[in-house]
């Protein structure tokens, strides 16, 4: 169960509506959620920046990544380098369960057929486990991303856990500067043309800098892994089908 209920989230968004990313962080891990927060990182194009603002408040937030045995090999060596650079010593990575994989996708090409299902059994439930123990996390999604993000606040509730968006009003341009200024590196496939960076099979380059996140699931509908998605409970599911007969 979550802390915050509705009427708290309205009254933080509002509080919080000029997204200052640096008082949305340090408000979530130094008052709202003391021990209770991780960070659930992707390791991604801009990934960099919220990683370095908490380095600043503490080098012991405990950072999530998901790592599906799918990351390019680049990811794997930006995160380590990024987590030497910025001193941070909390960072766990989480794996989809072997016997799931065994059953569901004992030859890994799931991601061929099923991306829904392949995310799930690879992201949204190990993700679902690590966070038994946390009431909030922190995700680096951004309203320019479009998409489903557009209508991004600073805090919500997801699957009765808070999530905190310090980044949700960013620019692309404050993306940028904040790299420069901070003399952060960037992740090293951007050089190669990627602009948004998953898992290697569901990732290819583009240059569409109007739509970020194009090159992911680019012969798909899809446009979201799942983990910011309201997971629909059984019961509602069986709700659902019995009203559409
Ligand atoms: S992004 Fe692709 S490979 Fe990665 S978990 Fe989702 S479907 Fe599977």
């Amino acid at each position: 169960m979550t802390i915050l209920d509705d009427f708290k989230i309205k009254a933080l968004n509002s509080k919080f509506a000029n997204g200052e990313p640096r008082s949305i962080l340090e408000h979530s891990i130094l008052n709202l959620f003391k021990n209770k927060i991780a960070y659930v990182c992707s390791f991604g194009t801009e990934s960099a920046i919220i990683l370095h603002i908490i380095s600043k408040i503490s080098k012991d937030i405990p950072i999530l990544i998901l790592n599906t045995h799918f990351l390019f090999e680049e990811t794997i060596k930006y995160k380590d380098d990024l987590l030497k650079l910025l001193g941070l010593r909390n960072c766990h990575e989480v794996f989809p369960d072997d016997k799931l994989l065994k059953k569901f996708d004992s030859d890994n090409d799931l991601w061929k057929t099923e991306v829904d299902k392949c995310c799930n059994l690879r992201k949204v439930l190990p993700l679902e486990k690590s966070l038994t123990n946390f009431e909030a996390w922190i995700s680096g999604r951004k309203t320019y991303h479009l998409g489903e993000r557009q209508n991004l606040k600073a805090f919500e509730i997801i699957n009765k856990k808070i999530v905190v968006n310090p980044l949700f009003k960013s620019s692309k341009d404050f993306v940028e500067n904040y790299f420069l200024l901070n003399e952060l590196p960037k992740h090293p496939l951007v050089a190669k043309g990627y602009l948004s960076i998953g898992c290697k099979h569901c990732t290819i380059k583009t240059n569409n800098i109007k739509d970020l996140r194009e090159g992911r699931w680019s012969d798909k509908t899809k446009t979201e892994c799942g983990i910011h998605l309201e997971k629909i409970e059984k019961k509602e599911k069986k709700e659902k089908k019995e009203r559409n007969g």
